[in-house]
């Protein structure tokens, strides 16, 4: 009896589970793009069931056990590239240190997406409106990358490379991302906007994290950073926001002052889930509630 593709009707794609890291990347050295590497295939299976063509070769990530932990330090949380949104959502150190990292995991879909999606995939299938990469730029995460030829870490600010590309190579994998916790005096928020508030694709969301100075005087922003969602092409921080921001007494900033920022920083498009205008004002009205609750967590002096 000869096994089919239930779809095509053709003799199945080989479907490689290494054990080993190092099995696994000798397959991507080998096959490079031609053969897909697949975590929780959440992403993928919804394209593959939406063209009816024969499955690709897979290379199934699923039992690389190195790949899944989640390991805390002294200054960071390294996590897994194969680690579920579900296992980072329950995670302690991640729960206690990384409260906007819990946020966007709870976000991911219903809780069965949840139990299978991992932040690997999150990030590599690069789409503009993903929820967790947002809170990685806020946070200021690093990823790790490997090959045959070895291992490099990379900002992720400067991982994606415009719509749906990133900088990995074709015989990379993504092993993990680590988070470093934030300086004391910070206010994270983090808030998606939706048509529902959950089970939808976000019209925006943004994460920001606002370090605050409490010197003598007024409480003024030491340090901002940002990340938004569904606002451009890729996954965006906003540089000219946080540098505009930087000094500034945290009661003394105005919206034209963020609006003006935000300009130089968010490309956003009218498509099917909002439009343009609708998303640069919500924009910075994300960034002023932001500022608020920075401003509302300050000592009162
Ligand atoms: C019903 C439904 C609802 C969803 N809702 C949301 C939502 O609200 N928010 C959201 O952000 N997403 C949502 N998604 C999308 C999806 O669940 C997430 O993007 C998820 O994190 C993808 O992870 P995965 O492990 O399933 O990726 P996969 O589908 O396994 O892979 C996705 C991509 O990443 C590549 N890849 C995966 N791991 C690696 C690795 N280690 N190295 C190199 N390449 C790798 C794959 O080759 C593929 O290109 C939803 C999906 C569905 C089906």
């Amino acid at each position: 009896m000869s096994a089919v593709d239930p779809v095509s009707g053709q003799p199945p794609a080989p479907w490689y589970r290494p054990v080993s890291l190092a099995d696994a990347l000798s397959a991507r050295a080998r096959w490079r793009k031609d053969i897909v590497a697949i975590a929780g295939c959440t992403d993928l299976m919804v394209g593959w069931n939406a063209g009816a063509r024969r499955l690709p070769p897979v290379l199934d990530l699923s039992a690389l056990a190195e790949l899944r932990s989640i390991e805390a330090g002294p200054d960071s949380v390294t996590i897994g590239a194969t680690a579920s949104c579900a296992s980072i959502a329950r995670h302690p150190v991640i729960a206690g240190r990384l409260p906007m990292l819990v946020a966007s995991a709870r976000q991911t879909g219903s809780v069965a997406i949840q139990n299978r999606a991992t932040l690997g995939g999150n990030i590599m299938n690069a789409s503009p409106a993903a929820d967790n990469p947002p809170v990685l730029l806020a946070y200021g995460a690093r990823l790790t990358l490997a090959s045959v030829r070895g291992i490099r870490t990379i900002d992720y600010a400067s991982f994606h490379a415009g719509y749906k590309r990133t900088l990995a190579e074709g015989d990379e994998l993504l092993v993990s991302v680590t988070v470093p916790f934030p300086a004391e005096r910070v206010t994270a928020y983090y808030r998606k906007v939706g048509t529902r508030r959950a089970q939808a694709i976000s019209k925006i969301a943004m994460a920001a994290l606002i370090e605050r100075d409490d010197g003598a005087g007024p409480a003024v922003v030491r340090n901002a950073s940002f990340g938004f969602a569904s606002v451009g092409p890729v996954p965006l921080p906003a540089p000219s926001l946080s540098r505009s921001l930087r000094g500034l007494p945290l009661s003394g900033i105005d919206r034209a002052q963020v609006e003006r920022a935000l300009a130089a920083d968010l490309a956003p498009l009218d498509d099917i889930r909002s439009t343009a205008a609708y998303r640069r004002s919500v924009a910075v009205n994300l960034v002023l509630a932001a500022i608020d609750a920075a401003r509302e967590a300050a000592p009162r002096g």
